[in-house]
């Protein structure tokens, strides 16, 4: 999506990844494959393009290092190390003075132990690095769990956090530029199936006190990142209405996929606007909206019924053009206008549903 956005622009895009036939490789001009490690081949691409930005958080920080000595990447690699692994990332925001969920350290079983003692349970154990969609994570509700939720976690380094029985979950998706200017999207509801984002919708239906709060987050941690790009900073609201960080996302987020259609500039063509020192383009969205994501498990009962799904005209269809749909994997996302936020809800729902031939 952001590839597409550049070309709609007129730039020229060269990717870099250790796959082939990917995605963005699909849209771009050139795609090499190759693998993150491999420097030499890094360097080889870093000197093609005038300027570098990430996709993905995943990779290396000495791949953005070697990079960033021969052209710009934004963001910064040290915010992409900072925030690639949870125990950093979260170190980082309660020694700044940002909201999270209570955490500790866990590099044994005694570790464990005491963490647990000082948290509580429920809690949950999550590995510190290479996380997404709840991919490393195991929920502890007694004492029994401790010892196999360790021994699962093979010698990697993991974090505990207390669990947050939350209200919502929102998120704010915002663009700082390279000379500081800032917008943002407002506050998006997110709702979760199995740990994996379903279904989000914007404006999220949460009082303005803390849709402003949220916001102000966003903006001061992008501040004192000195953030260049599209960045999400995910939330827990609580049944007692605070806001607590879970994760910040250093690119565009799927959740901000909504505003791909909806908005005047997308995240993504913010995204470029700012990695190419471009004014910022307007947040502002034409009508509220919700993104329905499609995984692999909607291929289960055969080829999906796509004119089915997209028979409402409020409802818009994006495909990602991943070669083959696993239990699990998002693969695309329906997105929808509506007069109110449940409305597109409802739309993009019910096109969901619409797609596989047995509803
Ligand atoms: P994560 O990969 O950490 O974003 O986790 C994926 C999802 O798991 C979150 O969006 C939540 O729905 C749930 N989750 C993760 N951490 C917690 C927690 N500490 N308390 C409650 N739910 C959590």
């Amino acid at each position: 999506m952001f590839a597409i956005e550049a070309r709609k622009m007129g730039y020229r895009v060269h990717t870099y990844s250790p796959d082939a036939d990917t995605p963005t490789g699909q849209v771009a001009d050139i795609e090499t494959s190759a693998a993150y490690d491999d420097l030499d081949r890094v360097r080889e691409f870093a000197r093609s393009v005038d300027v570098i930005t990430f996709e993905f958080e995943n990779v290396p920080s000495a791949c953005v290092k070697a990079a960033a000595e021969l052209v710009n990447v934004f963001p910064d690699g040290d915010i992409l190390h900072t925030t690639q692994d949870r125990l950093r990332e979260k170190t980082f925001l309660s020694a700044n003075g940002f909201p999270v969920v209570p955490f500790r350290h866990v590099t044994t079983i005694d570790e464990l132990d005491t963490a647990v003692a000082a948290i509580g349970l429920p809690a949950v154990l999550k590995t510190a690095g290479f996380g997404y969609d709840g991919k490393g994570q195991s929920k502890l509700h007694g004492q029994a769990d401790l010892e196999p939720a360790f021994a699962a976690l093979e010698g990697r380094d993991a974090i505990l956090e207390g669990f947050i029985d939350f209200a919502l979950e929102v998120s704010v998706v915002c663009v700082r530029g390279q000379d500081g200017s800032f917008a943002d999207y407002g506050v998006i509801e997110n709702q979760h199936a199995n740990h994996i984002l379903d279904l989000s919708l914007a404006p999220a239906r949460i009082a303005t006190r803390l849709a402003d709060e949220a916001v102000e987050v966003a903006r001061s941690l992008a501040e004192v990142f000195g953030y260049v790009g599209t960045m999400c900073v995910e939330f827990f609201v609580t049944s007692d209405e605070r806001l607590l960080i879970n994760e910040i996302a250093p690119r565009p987020h799927n959740s901000g996929h909504l505003t791909f259609g909806p908005c005047i500039s997308s995240q993504f063509e913010q995204q470029l606007r700012a990695v190419c020192g471009l004014p910022l383009g307007s947040t502002e969205f034409v009508a509220p909206a919700a993104m329905a994501n499609l995984i692999g498990d909607v291929w289960n009962g055969g080829e999906p019924d796509w004119a089915a799904a997209v028979s409402d005209p409020m409802v818009k269809l994006h495909l990602y053009g991943k070669s083959e749909p696993r239990p699990g994997r998002k693969m695309g996302h329906l997105t929808a206008t509506g007069n109110t936020a449940d409305e597109a809800a409802e739309r993009v729902a019910s096109a969901r549903l619409r797609l596989q031939k047995s509803y």
